[in-house]
C-alpha cells in the first residue's frame, strides 16, 4: 500500500513511518520542517520512502495513495499560548484543505486517518472519558484539535470522506523534542540544570510509549470498522512530579527535589487527563507493551528501543 504520512519528521510520525516501512508498505511524507522536525532519520536512505517538504496549508493536490494519515501539527501547548494563530492554521486549516483534496478524490476512497489528542476532551476531574464523550478543550492547541474533527465529522457527512480519528495520551519517546515534559527532564539533568515544573507539579497525565502509539494507530488504520474515533491509552497515569521521581531514579539521583525549578504554572492548566480505552484494546486486540514508564533512554542507545 501507499501510506500518505503528513508531519512524519515529528516524533511520532516519525515512529510511525518506520513501522509502516517495516510492514512492507511505501510512504510520501509531506512536512513542512518546523523546528520540531528530524533532518536526519533512519529511513532516509530506504527507496520506499520519500520526503516532499511542503505545508499541508499550501497543498493543491495530492499524491496517489490508499490511505492518509496526518500527524503534522503545531504540538506544543506552552506555544499555543504565546502564539494560537500558528496552530490554528497548521492544525485546523491544514486539515481544511486536506479534506477539500480528499473531497476531489473522493470517488477512490482513500481513507483519511487524524491524529488527534486526548486533550480534545478537556481535564477530567474524575473517571475517564469514552470516545462518545464531548469535546470541551481548554487551551488554544486542543481547540484547534477538537475544530478539526468537527470539520472532518462534516465532510465524513456531506461529502463522503471516509476516516478514522485517533486520540493519544501524552506519548514519550526516542526523537522527542526538548520541549516536552520528558526529554527537557532528562536535558535538564544530563546538562546540570534544574528542571522546570509547572505549578505545584500535581497535575497528572497518562504516558504512553510511542512504539506502542503506533502499533494502534497501525491497527486503526487496517480495522473495516471505519468513521470512528479510537481512545489510546496506557493507565500509566502519573503527576508530573513522579515523573521527575521515577527519570531520576534511571539515574540513581535520590534528592529528585534538589533538580526541580518549581515555575509559573500554565495558563489553563488542565488538572488531570483520563481517557478509556477499552473500545481499542477490545476491538482491535491492542494493548500497550510498556504499562510503565519505561527507560528507553540506554536501550535506544543500543539500538534497542
Ligand atoms: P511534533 O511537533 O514532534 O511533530 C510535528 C511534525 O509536523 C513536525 O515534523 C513538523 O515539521 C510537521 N508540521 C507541522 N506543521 C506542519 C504543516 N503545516 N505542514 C506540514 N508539516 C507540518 O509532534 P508530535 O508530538 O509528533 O505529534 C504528532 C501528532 O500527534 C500531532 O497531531 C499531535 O497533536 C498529536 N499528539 C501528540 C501527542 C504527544 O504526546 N506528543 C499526544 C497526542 C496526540
Amino acid at each position: 500500500m501507499i501510506y500518505l504520512v503528513t508531519g512524519g519528521r515529528g516524533f511520532i510520525g516519525s515512529h510511525f513511518v518506520e513501522k509502516v516501512l517495516e510492514e512492507g508498505h511505501e510512504v510520501i511524507d509531506i512536512d513542512k520542517m518546523t523546528y520540531a522536525a528530524s533532518t536526519k532519520l533512519p529511513f532516509d536512505v530506504n527507496p520506499r520512502y520519500t520526503h516532499i517538504k511542503e505545508d499541508i496549508c499550501n497543498l493543491d493536490h495530492l499524491p496517489n495513495c490508499d490511505i492518509i494519515v496526518n500527524f503534522a501539527a503545531e504540538s506544543h501547548v506552552d506555544n499555543s499560548i504565546e502564539s494560537p494563530k500558528i496552530f490554528l492554521r497548521s492544525n485546523t486549516d491544514g486539515v481544511f484543505n486536506l479534506l477539500s483534496l480528499l473531497r476531489a478524490k473522493v470517488y477512490q476512497k482513500p481513507l483519511f486517518v487524524h491524529i488527534s489528542t486526548d486533550e480534545v476532551y478537556g481535564d477530567v476531574n474524575e473517571g475517564e472519558k469514552t470516545e462518545d464523550s464531548i469535546l470541551s478543550p481548554s487551551n488554544p492547541y486542543s481547540a484547534t484539535k477538537a475544530a478539526a474533527e468537527m470539520l472532518i465529522l462534516a465532510y465524513a457527512r456531506t461529502f463522503g470522506v471516509d476516516y478514522q480519528i485517533v486520540r493519544s495520551t501524552n506519548n514519550y519517546g526516542p526523537r522527542q523534542y526538548p520541549e516536552k515534559l520528558i526529554p527537557r527532564i532528562i536535558h535538564s539533568l544530563e546538562t546540570g540544570q534544574k528542571i522546570p515544573i509547572h505549578g505545584d507539579g500535581s497535575y497528572v497525565r497518562d504516558w504512553l510509549y510511542v512504539k506502542d502509539n503506533v502499533r494502534a494507530i497501525y491497527k486503526v488504520c487496517n480495522s473495516d470498522q471505519k468513521n470512528q474515533a479510537w481512545n489510546v491509552s496506557a493507565y500509566n497515569y502519573m503527576t508530573n512530579l513522579e515523573v521527575v521521581k521515577n527519570i531520576c531514579k534511571w539515574k540513581g539521583i535520590d534528592s529528585y527535589l534538589d533538580h526541580i525549578d518549581f515555575v509559573e504554572n500554565r495558563m489553563g492548566q488542565d488538572y488531570r487527563y483520563s481517557i478509556c480505552s477499552q473500545k481499542t484494546r477490545n476491538t482491535l486486540g491492542w494493548s500497550p507493551i510498556k504499562s510503565h514508564l519505561y527507560n528507553f533512554v540506554d536501550r535506544w542507545k543500543n539500538n534497542n528501543g
